[in-house]
């Protein structure tokens, strides 16, 4: 399975086609770009995505009372991967921003928080789900965005792989995209390139987007487990290996490994 991905090198293609496109083209490509970036699989894909096609990517992350802080540390340790093996991303990977959202953990009441087990609710919904959290993540994030001149946020919601989050969904994606775009009087664009792809499908944007070296930065710096686990190495990375969050990395590594082995 093979994804197009463009690139902001790869606009000059279009600048024999003149006129209005080749510009409109071009400026997408200078655009600046936010990142939300927790630290895990991805949010790092997500990360190199936006680094392959805009010229400035920053990115911010948020603390909420995580249970465990193992992916806030990740994350510093994504990014100095990502600058120490892609010197051309280097160049166009800007700040980083850690803002407090402690008011989420205020709220409680989920596994995320709390030393809960996790269950599914009565509704249907694990009690992972953290109600409102992306909602927030993005409102604040445009207004970061606004005031540092970006007008891209870049996230790794997916409707694919999901826990059935609703704020994971793409009609949620696209109503707040319209509805900052209103209230910041400003065009906000919402990417999320792993909208429709599973686990699997992300794992080989990773390899479409960097290579061997890129799947290498994931596999060891990147983390998901919802326990915190930083202790068993697996094929695929680090965690427990038994959690929701390690079993879709664990199960989407094995599809995408076994379909690489084909002829
Ligand atoms: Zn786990």
């Amino acid at each position: 399975m093979r994804f197009w991905h463009g690139s902001a090198m790869g606009c000059g293609k279009v600048a024999t086609l003149g006129s209005s496109r080749y510009f409109r083209i071009m400026s997408h490509a200078l655009r600046h770009a936010l990142v939300l970036f927790s630290g895990g699989q991805d949010s790092t894909t997500c990360l190199a995505w936006a680094l392959d096609r805009y010229a400035h990517v920053e990115t911010v992350a948020f603390d909420y009372g995580q249970r465990h802080h193992v992916e806030l540390e990740a994350r510093q340790n994504v990014l100095h991967a990502m600058r120490s093996t892609f010197p051309d991303w280097a160049a166009r990977l800007g700040e980083d921003h850690v803002l407090d959202l402690g008011v989420i953990g205020q709220v409680g009441g989920t596994a995320m928080t709390q030393a809960r087990e996790i269950v599914t609710q009565a509704n249907g919904l694990p009690n992972t789900f953290v109600p409102g959290r992306n909602l927030m993540f993005l409102t604040v994030s445009a207004a970061l965005g606004y005031r540092r001149g970006i007008d891209i946020l870049v996230t790794g919601v997916c409707e694919t792989d999901y826990s059935g989050y609703p704020d994971c969904r793409d009609d949620t994606m696209k109503s707040q995209q319209v509805t900052l775009g209103l209230g910041l009087d400003a065009r906000i664009t919402i990417d999320t390139p792993l909208m429709w792809i599973d686990k699997a499908a992300t794992w080989q944007l990773a390899h479409d987007l960097g290579g061997d070296a890129l799947v290498d930065v994931v596999i060891e710096h990147s983390h998901t487990c919802y326990l915190g686990d930083r202790t068993q190495r697996h094929d695929w990375g680090y965690g427990c290996g038994t959690c929701p969050a390690c079993e879709l990395r664990s199960s989407g590594w094995l599809q995408w490994t076994a379909e690489r082995s084909l002829p």
